[in-house]
């Protein structure tokens, strides 16, 4: 048993300022949290619309555990389906667009299970080599071929389709991607799809609920709607609470449920969490005022962080990463930001590329205009 081989890596890691480490939230999840008993405005969650303890869900919730109990008890397959489950299901393929869509526990297993599902070692994925860890491992996981392109390279992409002549063809990509902000070509990629026979897996986690109309996502902002499309959108960040779907065609929906092997063998979400999500659901289509007010903390953001020495990475969302480069000048600067009562993540590699480490400040509809303005004050403080 060699656990100092383990203790070594450890601190090689520390050395290097890449050391993680979990911090305890002593209150629900807000822009104002309490971390080991100390106060913070904190600018890193992805409850884009401050739905996490919004009180109609609290109370949904509360309403869905009283009718359907704590937990599913079974797989989907086995007997934990249930009428909120099948509900919700139903409300977000309406809502996105789709014929019909699938509940999965996570967004990481989602993206697992599609994945797998669709292709195999005769087949091939083509991924944006900035997309989500989570796609990134269900390629591996899926056996396909894996071609992996430039961020947002097109011409490398149609190079990289055109070579490929036999088996299946899937596109993958992150609609916002999660450590930049910026949003894919989703309409050029389509485009290439078509013209090499592809399927396109869109990864809507950083867009469900912000962007679109009524927040249905990044399939209605750019008003893109094809059968090719495979959309996958988390529920646990604009939507507040935890889980995942995939909409799409029927025939895939159908394979999913045979085929997704992190669908089929685990146990269904519990009931209750359907019940909430239909109210979020409902928050989320009637939240034009919140993604207004969100959309304003950004442009005020931008502008107040203009002429900083470090730059803000090109981006119109809710995800505003300022660019650092050395991990330990990005922790420093988390640190000090911190001392000044602020919460700001410091994201080093492996989760960006070397020599890009930066503060992914995420802003939510829960934050006002003051609060954005104590950030742009404390970040222009330790600049000096
Ligand atoms: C967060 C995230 C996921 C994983 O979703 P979870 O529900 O948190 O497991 C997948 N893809 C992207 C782009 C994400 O940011």
């Amino acid at each position: 048993m060699t656990f100092a081989a383990l203790q070594r890596e450890l601190d090689e890691r520390a050395a290097q300022g890449l050391l993680r480490q979990r911090r305890t939230l002593d209150t629900p999840q807000t822009p104002h949290i309490v971390v080991d008993g100390k106060p913070y405005l904190a600018f890193s969650s992805n409850d884009y619309l401050g739905l996490a303890n919004h009180p109609q869900l609290i109370a949904a919730l509360q309403q869905g555990a009283a009718a359907w109990g704590v937990g599913a008890g079974a797989a989907h397959l086995v007997n934990g389906h249930f009428t909120p489950h099948h509900q919700l299901e139903q409300s977000l393929a309406a809502f996105v667009g789709k014929p019909a869509a699938l509940l999965f526990s996570t967004g990481y297993m989602a993206n697992l299970g599609v994945v797998q599902a669709l292709v195999g070692k005769d087949d091939t994925v083509f991924a944006d080599k900035l997309n989500h860890a989570s796609l990134n491992d269900a390629m591996l996981l899926s056996r396909a071929n894996v071609q992996r392109y430039r961020h947002g390279d097109m011409a490398q992409l149609d190079n990289l389709l055109a070579k490929k002549q036999s088996g299946r063809k899937l596109v993958i990509t992150d609609a916002v991607f999660s450590m930049d902000g910026d949003i894919a070509p989703l309409p050029e990629l389509l485009a290439l799809c078509e013209k090499h026979d592809a399927w396109l897996l869109v990864d809507d986690a950083h867009s469900f609920g912000v962007l679109g109309k009524q927040g249905r996502g990044s399939l209605s902002h750019f008003g893109l709607k094809s059968p090719r499309i495979i959309l996958m959108g988390t529920l646990g960040k604009a939507a507040g609470v935890s889980g995942a779907f995939v909409a799409a065609e029927q025939v895939v929906i159908d394979t999913l449920v045979n085929q997704a092997r992190s669908y089929v063998y685990t146990t269904a979400t519990p009931p209750a969490l359907s019940v909430v999500l239909l109210a979020s659901l409902q928050l989320i289509e009637q939240g034009d005022t919140s993604r207004t007010h969100l959309q304003r903390l950004v442009a005020l953001l931008r502008k107040g962080l203009s002429d900083l020495p470090w730059q803000l990475m090109p981006s119109d969302t809710a995800i505003q990463p300022l660019l650092i480069g050395d991990n330990k000048q990005a922790l420093t600067l988390s640190e000090g930001l911190r001392e000044r009562g602020i919460w700001v993540g410091a994201i080093r590699p492996p989760t960006v590329p070397h020599g890009t480490a930066r503060l992914r400040i995420t802003l939510s509809a829960a934050h006002t205009e003051a609060d954005v303005q104590r950030l742009i004050e404390a970040l222009h403080a330790l600049a000096c």
